[in-house]
Order: C-alpha cells, then sequence, then structure tokens
C-alpha cells in the first residue's frame, strides 16, 4: 500500500512535464505491480538479466528503461524491448546499440550520460567527447538509435550547493547540444536527473526525468 501512496503522492506534487522512472531495482515483481496499480509505467532497472525477467513477466505495456552502466556485450538481450536507455557513454556502445536495434527493426531512444560528480566511480562522456561523437562520420551512419538527451548522476553529497551545480551543468550541456547539434529534432528533449535523495533541486535546474527508487519502493 505504501508503494502506491508514494506513486500517488509523487504524481500530485511533481510538475506534469517531469517524467517519473520508478526505480525498480533488486524489487520483486510483486512491489512493481502495487506501483503499476497506481498508475506508474515507466520503471528503471540497472541488471540485464534482471530487466529481462522482469520484462518476460509483467505488463506488456510497461516502458522499461536501463538506468546503469550498459556492456557491449549485453545490448542484444534488451534491444527487443528496452524503450530508453539512459548510459549511453561511448560510441562503441552507440554503435553496438544501433546494431541490435536494426536486428529487431526498432529505433531506440538514448540518452548521453555525462560525467557531472566529483567522483571517480561514477561514468559518462564530457563535453568533449560528445562533441566528438555527434560530428563524427559513424555517428551519421546510425539510423537505429535516436538521442533524446542526456542524463547525468550528481555527487553522493550532503553538499546541496555541490550537487545544485552539477545538476546546473547538466542541464548547460544539454542547451549546448540542443543548439548546436539537434535544434531541428523536438525529440531531443530530455533531462534525465535527480534521485530521491536531490529530485526537487533536479527539478528546479531543468530536469525533465526523475529516476526514483527509495522514495517510492523503500530501502534496498
Ligand atoms: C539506483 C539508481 C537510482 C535511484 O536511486 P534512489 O536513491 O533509490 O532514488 C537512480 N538512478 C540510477 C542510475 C540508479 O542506479
Amino acid at each position: 500500500m505504501q508503494i502506491a501512496k508514494s506513486i500517488t503522492w509523487l504524481k500530485k506534487t511533481i510538475p506534469e512535464n517531469v517524467g517519473i522512472v520508478a526505480v525498480s531495482k533488486t524489487k520483486p515483481a510483486s512491489a512493481i505491480m502495487q506501483a503499476y496499480q497506481a498508475g506508474q509505467r515507466i520503471f528503471g532497472e540497472n541488471r540485464v538479466q534482471e530487466v529481462v525477467l522482469k520484462q518476460s513477466q509483467l505488463a506488456s505495456d510497461i516502458d522499461w528503461h536501463f538506468i546503469g552502466h550498459l556492456q557491449t556485450n549485453k545490448v542484444r538481450h534488451i534491444a527487443p524491448f528496452i524503450s530508453l536507455i539512459h548510459g549511453i557513454d561511448s560510441m562503441k556502445l552507440l554503435s553496438e546499440v544501433n546494431r541490435e536495434a536494426l536486428k529487431n527493426n526498432r529505433i531506440i531512444d538514448c540518452l548521453l550520460q555525462f560525467y557531472i560528480a566529483t567522483e571517480e566511480t561514477k561514468f559518462g562522456l564530457d563535453i568533449t567527447e560528445a562533441k566528438a561523437i555527434l560530428e563524427s562520420e559513424s555517428y551519421q551512419q546510425l539510423k537505429n538509435i535516436r538521442i533524446t538527451g542526456v542524463m547525468g548522476m550528481s555527487s553522493f553529497s550532503d553538499d546541496l550547493i555541490l550537487v545544485r551545480r552539477e545538476f546546473r551543468t547538466l542541464h548547460d550541456y544539454f542547451v549546448t547540444l540542443k543548439a548546436q547539434y539537434f535544434s531541428q529534432c523536438s525529440s531531443f528533449g530530455h533531462i534525465s536527473m535527480g534521485m530521491s535523495g536531490d529530485y526537487l533541486i533536479a527539478i528546479e535546474e531543468g530536469s525533465t526525468l526523475v529516476r526514483l527508487g527509495t522514495i517510492i519502493f523503500g530501502d534496498r
């Protein structure tokens, strides 16, 4: 019941233009069903095996988002159904997603993941690397992926000024890329940032997609 209540409350308090990804990693199908019955349709997972299993067991109108670090050799498992990949951090990965999307006769939406935190453990591109990808010959050839925005994770920190600055940096990257490469693409519109501890700041800084786990499903 608590899960349904959290979903209802979040839907009521989060602005309509901000999507909610319910991060269900490590949580059982029964927990996902409770959120589903409260109207939630977007779920985020960070392990390939887990999302494949859950997708096969649960309702077919769920949008599954992959939010973790994706290895190229595992792309083929999620390519048939995944609706958004948040963590594109190399040309190699993007090419592989394109290849598997083609095999499945799909176009797969992707977000470029940026490194905005101060922690070495996090993944992501810097703006120079992102521009190099978008300007490359090989990127122009990719017809089965569509880049629909950017994603980032802030530092795991109580320093809210730091966290806000990192979100602002991601927003700036989005604006730069939009102006330089995607001004004609209305589909380039997503800024995926904000988790349970910092989503309110992320929304203030322009998030369009918050990824919420703990606040919906409780501790992992
Ligand atoms: C686990 C995870 C989340 C959700 O984190 P919570 O703090 O539980 O809301 C969001 N984004 C990514 C990339 C994650 O791995």
